[in-house]
């Protein structure tokens, strides 16, 4: 097949018109994927869109550069896809955002790698000027791309470690750490400046590019460990979105406009995330991104709990007390993905509405452990989505509810967001179950605690009724109850 139209795409020659609308097309399917990932009923199509973009950006990028080496490109992709699948297949829904964090610290490292092949190479990737040197257009994208893909790496790995449980999750707060990072942020703007006006090259311009990277590696470092607890979300999307930022600017540098268009998506729709999760749990965007500002040097959970009275239930007790009920709301949280207790909990609101009983599910916007995670399970149930409420939608029917059914959840109804200032989850919105008739709360212990690590006065409400089990369990022995 001639491919030699397509031919002038490369690098940063003048860029042909097929490639250009080859690249347009993809970044099309780019916006329709995001657009589909917005909604539980659209999302399958929305990942099709995704992969139909994708093989268009790479056979794209592929028939219009002089390739080295097809078959080791070739190799590499099929050793990533068979890890892609194998890892996908595995993780339980549970592990999936230190997977994403994992992942991103890959994204990372891919731009800093990149960043530096073109920094050592630069003929190859055609940034040079007439005398041989690095323009200074590029030199500004490289040292971008490689600080911001530093931190994406530094930051996402301390992210995997604290969400994997292989580091504690509390925040690590350094004296003085607002100036410490204010300061090595300054640093590093004020390296990719030298280098960008340094036109000399040799040792003197390599030891910037050392020293841009490895400030970069540390501010990472320093931005991500002070935070913790209910912030960890919104660290997760914000680390999306400097990945995106990152590939951007290597799209800049490789002359790369499907690379520019996807890089940017990404980094706009993360910090649109993290920006909308933070007004959902009452966080500053500054003070998050900022890396803990604000945060009380006292914050934390896993303070010992004083013994206090608290009543509790059976499963027939709670089949009983179901089956009279006019109004049903179910709060799933992280103990429902934990126990998969998912199919059981539908097989149950579909006996209570053949009695006639209204069931409706509240899921908060950082409900289990990763955005849309409590939307993702209940599809998978193939719960309808019509029964399936925001927070701001179904706050005001918990008054008229007759049960709030609380599964796995804890930090979401926890009442100390609104009333305890001390506490680490202070300002969070959360169900107000309290105004509910009965409580029913299914957990696994009175010693096991939330995300945040504290102490919920749910548990002990004169309406609550603890259902101590493995959420799966103490559901399907409802149903059994019920039929
Ligand atoms: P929580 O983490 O607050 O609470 C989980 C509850 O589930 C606990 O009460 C636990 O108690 C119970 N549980 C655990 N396993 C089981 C089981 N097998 N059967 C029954 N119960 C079980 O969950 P929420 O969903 O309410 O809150 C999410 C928290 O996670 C928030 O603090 C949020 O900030 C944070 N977070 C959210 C992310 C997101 O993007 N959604 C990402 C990272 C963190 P017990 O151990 O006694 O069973």
């Amino acid at each position: 097949m001639d491919l030699s139209f397509f031919a002038a795409g490369a690098a940063h020659g003048p860029v042909n018109p097929w490639v250009a609308l080859a690249y347009l097309v993809a970044g099309v399917f780019f916006i329709l994927a995001l657009r589909g990932l917005s909604s539980p009923a659209t999302s399958r199509a929305g990942n099709r869109n995704g992969m139909i973009g994708m093989a268009i950006a790479v056979v794209t990028t592929l028939v219009t550069h002089d390739i080295a080496n097809i078959v080791e490109i070739g190799v590499a992709i099929l050793l990533g896809g068979i890890i892609g699948i194998t890892v996908a297949r595995r993780v339980a829904m549970t592990a999936m955002p230190e997977l994403v964090a994992a992942f991103h610290s890959l994204v990372g490292l891919a731009a800093v790698l990149v960043g530096l092949a073109a920094w050592l190479n630069p003929t190859a990737f055609g940034i040079t000027d007439a005398d041989g040197q690095i323009l200074v257009a590029s030199r500004v994208e490289l040292g971008l791309g490689i600080a911001i893909g530093a931190i994406t790496f530094s930051g996402s790995v301390i992210a995997f470690l604290k969400l994997s449980g292989k580091m504690s999750g509390s925040p690590i707060l350094l004296p003085m750490r607002h100036v410490i990072n204010l300061g090595t942020l300054l640093t590093i703007i004020g390296l990719v400046a030298a280098y960008a006006m340094s036109g000399a090259g040799g040792a003197g311009e390599g030891l910037l590019v050392v020293w841009i990277t490895l400030a970069a590696f540390i501010i990472g470092f320093l931005l991500i460990i002070p935070i913790g607890g209910a912030d960890m979300p919104v660290v997760v999307s914000m680390l999306n979105s400097y990945s995106g930022w990152a590939a951007a600017a290597m799209g800049f540098t490789l002359g790369n406009t499907a690379m520019i268009i996807t890089g940017a998506l990404v980094g706009s729709s993360g910090a649109i995330l993290s920006y909308i999760m933070c007004r959902a749990m009452n966080r500053s965007f500054i003070s998050v991104i900022a890396g803990g500002f604000g945060a009380d040097d006292s914050a934390g959970g896993g303070e010992a709990r004083e013994q206090r009275p608290f009543k509790q239930g059976s499963a027939a007790d709670a089949a009983f007390m179901l089956e009279q009920a006019e109004k049903v709301i179910i709060i799933p949280g992280y103990g429902m993905a934990v126990a998969q207790a998912q199919h059981a909990l539908r097989e149950m609101a579909d006996l209570l509405e053949e009695k006639g009983v209204e069931v409706k599910y509240a899921i908060h916007p950082v409900a289990g452990r990763m955005p849309g995670h409590m939307n993702v399970l209940l599809a998978e149930a193939s719960v309808e989505y019509d029964k399936v409420f925001e927070l701001e939608d179904i706050n005001s029917e918990f008054a008229q509810a007759d049960v709030a059914f609380i599964i796995g959840a804890n930090d979401v109804v926890n009442p100390a967001a609104k009333t305890d200032k001390s506490s680490p989850i202070y300002g969070m919105p959360v169900f107000d179950v309290d105004k509910a008739k009965q409580v029913f709360f299914i957990k696994r212990s009175m010693g096991g605690v939330g995300y945040a690590g504290v102490d919920n006065d749910v548990f002990y409400m004169d309406q609550t009724m603890m259902l101590l089990s493995d959420a799966k369990k103490m559901v399907e022995e409802i149903v059994k109850a019920i039929d």
